[in-house]
């Protein structure tokens, strides 16, 4: 039977029909009562749990993770660090999680779910684990899904049969603050600076072992140097005493800042810093590290493309199966890895930090369009504006000159941080600095830097499946790429399965890498006048010149280090010519002289 259609000509009732049948849908959906999200409230960690709660974190390299639980342990807490994650935690996260997130979500909320379930396997009851165990992670407020992963751990755990696990949040957007709200967790200069001086050894060790391990002599010694090096200093980060002024103080001023709080807290502050960053011991400790390292010797003249690392954060950091184990395989296949330190991503926040106040500023300023003659008005502004930019222009002095000293005091060879100001300049024609999210414009600042200043030969770029940033740079490196001829760039995109396809595209790319490296190095040869066996010859002769932490002068325009290397080998031998030239009676004829 036909059904009759009726025929509505007046407006009003449309209207009147169309919002009866919006309020009966909205009331199955269960959106009838004005609902808003609430944080849940969560369990504190409290300062007497702290001798017996276990906290738990994750993310990032071996090295730093294991000075940061040093510094954890050193300033009173039981931690430990979660395993490195792998496909089962992936396909745990994903069995757990909501639908529809980036790779980085499942590998690192499975990750936590599946160590609790081996915590319960291993005999610890679920309430025990509840109680005595917290995760301490970074969270943020988006743009991207970062600003979700602490709902997403909750949602994982409370799926996984741990709901009410406490989930301790550092956010980047509020710092430690957020962290030292939980009376549990104290944020003190102790913590502060050991935690300062983890995040940069740990970064400097990541690159230091990327650039000596490639070249060692003897396979394995860096692997074990490192790994005796990083133990000794977690030994000294956990066992350091603590600067107290009424310890060190002498006898007579003791019970002066016995009996003067602010006397006492202001001596210990900036003691405290001393101690940490300038004291004896930290002195001592690198030195000592940076002696191991340097006893390893190196053959500086083998040819490796060098493939600088790029991508998402947490996929261009990891080192297993969240990114197909891809600087392993990497050096496997002959090349020289350049990652990235976890220093440049801070350097990018308070850059960002810098640029947004700056930008927003006529928005923000306290006085609104003033005439040209109110000038208390119109200083107001200026130096409200003024004000702002020296503060976190003295905090991005501060965090270069300590990133740098650390790399100074540990050999002197780690790569430095590059200029944002530059990255930025070099991004904007294709991504605009102020699109947040994810890596924002670095991945594009970084392709362009690397290539136009020939510090690689190639780059590699590691984007998570799902990830919504790295999609929408990837978009903009097409037009990157066709502008800047000879750039080698390949994005991978990382995910739980996939390995075999995403390893034998790296393949492809290092193959062009490989050919351009030699070609380089021919060339550089053909310059020097010499052949490899008598640069080889004068490099055995001079032991120094086999010591990693012997300084080559950096050419421009040069991308190999065994490049580099041969020409700075080659004027040392021409130099000890000339001297020895100079040395001679004037008649004498010089053998095989340039
Ligand atoms: S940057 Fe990408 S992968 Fe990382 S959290 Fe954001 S969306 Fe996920």
């Amino acid at each position: 039977m036909a059904t009759k259609l009726v025929q509505i000509e007046d407006d009003v009732e449309i209207k009147q029909r169309l919002e009866a049948e919006r309020v009966r849908l909205r009331k199955i959906a269960g959106l009838d009562r004005p609902t808003h999200f609430h944080r849940p409230v969560e369990r504190a960690f409290t300062a007497e749990e702290r001798s017996k709660v276990t906290i738990l974190f994750g993310g990032f390299t071996w090295k730093h993770e294991d000075l940061i639980r040093a510094v954890f342990q050193g300033c009173g807490y039981r931690c430990e660090k979660l395993p490195v994650p792998d496909v089962p935690a992936f396909q745990i996260g994903k069995e757990y999680g909501n639908n529809g997130q980036c790779n980085p979500t499942y590998f690192t909320v499975g990750n936590l779910v599946q160590y609790l379930q081996f915590l319960e396997k291993e005999g610890i009851s679920r309430q025990d684990i509840l109680n005595n165990y917290v995760f301490f992670t970074a969270g943020s407020c988006g743009p991207c899904r970062f600003g979700m992963y602490e709902a997403e751990y909750r949602f994982a755990l409370k799926n996984a049969g741990f709901d009410g696990f406490r989930v301790l949040l550092f956010k980047d957007s509020d710092g430690i603050k957020a962290a030292s709200g939980e009376p549990g967790l104290k944020f003190t200069i102790d913590f502060g600076f050991g935690m300062l001086n983890a995040l940069l050894m740990g970064d400097v060790f990541n690159d230091l072992i990327y650039q000596i391990r490639p070249f060692e002599t003897n396979k394995g010694e860096t692997d074990r140097v490192f790994r005796e090096t990083v133990d000794s200093l977690c030994d000294d980060l956990k066992n350091r005493d603590s600067f107290e002024i009424e310890q060190r103080a002498p006898d007579w001023a003791k019970p002066k800042f016995k009996s003067n709080k602010i006397l006492r807290n202001t001596f210990n502050v900036f003691g405290k810093m001393h101690e940490h960053m300038w004291g004896k011991d930290i002195l001592n400790a690198l030195g000592s590290a940076r002696e191991k390292m340097n006893a390893i010797e190196v053959d500086r003249t083998k040819v490796k493309p060098v493939a600088k690392i790029t991508g998402e954060f947490w996929a261009q950091t990891t080192e297993g199966d969240g990114n197909f184990h891809m600087f392993e395989f990497l050096e496997r296949e002959g090349a020289q890895v350049l990652v990235e330190p976890i220093a440049t991503w801070v350097a990018y926040l308070l850059y960002q930090a810098k640029a947004h106040a700056k930008a927003k500023w006529p928005v923000n300023r306290p006085h609104r369009d003033p005439k040209w003659w109110e000038l208390k008005k119109n200083l107001v502004n200026e130096m409200g504006l003024r004000k702002k930019m020296l503060g976190i222009g003295a905090g991005q002095v501060m965090w270069n000159y300590f990133y740098h000293r650390t790399a100074r005091n540990l050999g002197g060879i780690t790569h430095h941080l590059v200029n944002q100001k530059e990255l930025a300049a070099l991004a904007h024609p294709f991504y605009n600095q102020f699109a947040r999210g994810g890596e924002g414009h670095l991945e594009v600042g970084k392709n362009v830097y690397y290539t136009v200043h020939h510090l690689c030969h190639m780059v590699l770029a590691l984007k998570p499946f799902g990830c919504m940033p790295s999609s929408q740079s990837d978009g903009v490196q097409s037009a990157v790429v066709n502008k800047f001829k000879d750039m080698i760039f390949l994005p991978i995109e990382t995910s739980g399965e996939g390995e075999v396809n995403a390893h034998s595209r790296v393949q492809m790319a290092l193959g062009e890498a490989k050919v351009k490296a030699k070609t380089e190095f021919e060339q550089c040869l053909k310059m020097t006048g010499k052949s490899l066996d008598e640069i080889k010859e004068y490099i055995a002769e001079h032991p120094e010149l086999k010591r990693p932490f012997y300084q080559v002068p950096h050419r421009e325009g040069i991308a190999g280090t065994a490049a580099q290397f041969i020409l700075h080998v080659s004027d040392r031998m021409d130099k000890s010519t000339k001297l020895w030239r100079r040395a001679r009676v004037p008649d004498v004829a010089v053998p095989n002289a340039a």
